[in-house]
């Protein structure tokens, strides 16, 4: 596992605190060693491989940054690097803990009332259960913030009438943070959904052609009764769900900056090995020149990367730098990827190669969390301080 990969090129670990080298150590050894082997097969079948949860549990990565309730209290940079760590041997990996920790867990942590956090933080950290976080609707993705699931104040508690679409985990998630219009005020509240709450299903999407191992889900909520105690304090307009999404964006940018050096270091080794016109691959200029634009991606990615969480730290980075940070790096992981699927020739497009599966597992990751134009409209609102999301009247 270490020494470094050749993707450590400008030895980035210097810019990591012992901690945060020994978490990268800790999990890049274990996906290499115990995941690595399996999700092939599992990617091809669409299914989630669940005997895993014990070995991600062990890891300890779950809840990131959230200090207390069981949850690790990570620097942002620890949880990026882990996150970018998982992303590098197994995408679907990554957004499986992202949807569960950086998305549900810091949902709770950050708009939870206490109780909520004792009550749910400490077994969600311990992956003993699984949780998803529901905001996209069938109608409404970019334009999340007009979505149409209600939720109507009654004796004791909510009842949650809608539905939502895409939603990581959610076929066999514990616990579903969804997001609805309070009637009354008109405003987003959240809430806390369980499992069995009757009125509550959720209906797998088939046919992704990139995380095949995420079970996305359409989910319905009809007549669903959540109680007073459910419903989280800290969520009451757009914004603060958007608090969230800021924060969970710099941990998505984490994902192609992983998914890129896994296939950088796998190019790498392939290009020395295979031999054309008696010589290895590597040694054809042109193939040089793009190995060397891919792994300057990298370098740039990961520095990227690390500055905004550097920001995020000092406690001055904005919607728009996460944004930026998210379109920019997964942008150019699409073309570190797509170099790298030239230069396997035909086992560029064989999933056991592992360029193929990062190839599809970009696109996703490319939509989710903002489109790259809604990510970059959003950087543009405010380095402008004009809004551009809709069209002139
Ligand atoms: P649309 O909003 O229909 O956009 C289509 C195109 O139009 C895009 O190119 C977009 O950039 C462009 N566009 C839209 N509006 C504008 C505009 N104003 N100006 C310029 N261009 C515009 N959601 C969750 O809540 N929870 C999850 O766990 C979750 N997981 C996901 C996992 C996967 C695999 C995928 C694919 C999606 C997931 N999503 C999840 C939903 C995701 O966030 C949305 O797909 C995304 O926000 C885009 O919405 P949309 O697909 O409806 O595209």
């Amino acid at each position: 596992v270490f020494p470094p990969c050749a993707s450590d090129y400008y030895q980035f670990d210097d810019l990591l605190t012992p901690e945060e080298q020994a978490l990268r150590v800790k999990v890049r050894e274990v996906m290499e060693k115990e995941i690595a082997p399996i999700m092939t097969e599992y990617w091809e079948k669409a299914e989630f491989p669940f005997h895993v949860i014990p070995k991600l549990s062990a890891l300890r990565v779950a809840g990131g940054t959230i200090k207390g309730y069981g949850c690790p209290g990570f620097s942002i940079t620890g949880s990026a690097i882990a996150t970018a760590e998982l992303a590098r041997v197994d995408a679907s990996c990554s957004t499986f803990i992202l949807v569960h920790s950086s998305l549900a867990m810091l949902t709770i942590g950050l708009c939870g009332s206490e109780e909520q956090k004792q009550k749910y933080l400490p077994s969600l950290a311990q992956l003993r259960t699984v949780a998803c976080w529901g905001l996209t609707e069938p109608g409404y993705g970019s334009d999340a913030s007009s979505l149409t699931t209600t939720a109507t104040k009654v004796a004791g508690g909510w009842i949650i009438e809608g539905q939502k679409r895409w939603i990581g985990n959610s076929t066999f998630a514990d616990v579903l943070v969804i997001f609805a219009r309070n009637i009354t005020t008109n405003q987003i509240n959240g809430y806390i959904v369980k499992k069995d709450a009757p009125g509550l299903s959720a209906t797998k999407i088939e046919n992704k052609i990139g995380l095949r191992i995420v079970q996305n889900g359409d989910i319905l909520l009809k007549k669903v009764f959540v109680p007073d105690e459910d419903r989280l304090p800290g969520v009451n307009s757009f914004q603060d769900t958007n608090k969230v999404l800021a924060v969970s964006r710099v941990m998505v940018a984490w994902q192609p900056i992983g998914i890129a050096m896994g296939v950088y270091d796998m190019c790498h080794r392939y290009l020395k090995e295979r031999k054309q016109f008696g010589a290895p691959l590597a040694a054809f200029q042109i193939n040089q020149v793009k190995l060397v634009q891919m792994l300057g991606n990298v370098q740039a990615m990961l520095l990227v990367g690390w500055r905004l969480c550097k920001l995020y730290e000092k406690g001055v980075m904005t919607p728009g730098h996460a944004s930026l940070g998210k379109a920019w790096i997964t942008l150019k992981a699409r073309e570190t990827v797509s170099l790298g699927r030239e230069l396997l020739g035909g086992n560029g497009i064989l999933a056991d190669f592992l360029i193929a599966k990062a190839f599809c597992d970009l696109e996703p990751i490319y939509t989710y969390e903002g489109t790259h134009d809604i990510n970059y409209l959003i950087t543009g609102r405010e380095i402008t301080g004009i809004a551009s999301f809709k069209p002139p009247a």
